[in-house]
């Protein structure tokens, strides 16, 4: 079985990314967790050096918990694009660039796309729950999709405005959180790490 957290516990949110964390602070609210982020415990960001979502949650879990001494979380997520095999999947921060502008990231989505009929997309989201003695427990969440353009809305973050879901009308940038939050690749991801490590 695996090892679970209790309500009360204190638990590191292993994030530098404010989309991020919002969102899973928002997720994981209703479980009576105490969460602090790496920021607040100035913890630095490792680098990304896996060549995928679930060993880079690890890695990024794995350094928090260590340095803090706490149960850390860690979430390594990504746009993949179909006609793009793939890309730009575990980049997808690094197509924004040290600026971190996703408008720029986008217009390189489309661009690359450019004359693609096939418009299909996902989202990722690899969560990682560390222990400070190494012990770690992974879930993944994935949503599909269609790739809009131009992009559409203000909310979210990230490639939400460009990202519209199977049988959904809006983009992630234009519901509101709790529409997104409702079924998302995050959501999914946490639904499962919830029923693992956070219920009784
Ligand atoms: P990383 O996991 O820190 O490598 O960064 C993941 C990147 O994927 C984020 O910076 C976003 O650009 C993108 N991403 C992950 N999840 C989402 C999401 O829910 N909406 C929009 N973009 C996302």
């Amino acid at each position: 079985m695996t090892r679970r957290l209790v309500p009360g516990s204190r638990l590191v949110l292993a994030s530098h990314n404010r989309g991020k964390l919002r969102e899973i602070a928002e997720l994981v609210a209703p479980h009576g967790i105490d969460m602090v982020s790496a920021g607040e415990l100035g913890l630095p960001e490792p680098d990304e050096t896996e060549p995928d979502f679930v060993g880079n949650a690890r890695l990024k879990a794995v350094a928090a918990a260590s340095a803090a001494g706490l149960p850390a979380l860690a979430d390594d997520s990504g746009f993949c694009v179909a006609a793009l095999g793939g890309a730009p999947g575990v980049y997808s921060a690094r197509w924004a660039g040290p600026g971190k502008d996703f408008a720029a990231a986008m217009a390189r989505v489309n661009r690359e796309m450019a004359g693609c009929e096939d418009r299909r997309a996902w989202f990722v989201c690899v969560l990682c729950l560390a222990w400070p003695d190494g012990e770690t427990a992974s879930f993944m969440g994935r949503v599909e999709g269609q790739v809009a353009w131009p992009p559409r809305g203000g909310a979210g973050f990230g490639y939400d405005p460009m990202f519209v879901p199977l049988g959904g009308l809006q983009t992630y940038g234009e519901m509101a959180p709790a529409e997104k939050h409702a079924d998302s690749h995050r959501a999914r991801a946490m639904a499962q790490l919830s029923a693992a490590c956070l219920k009784d």
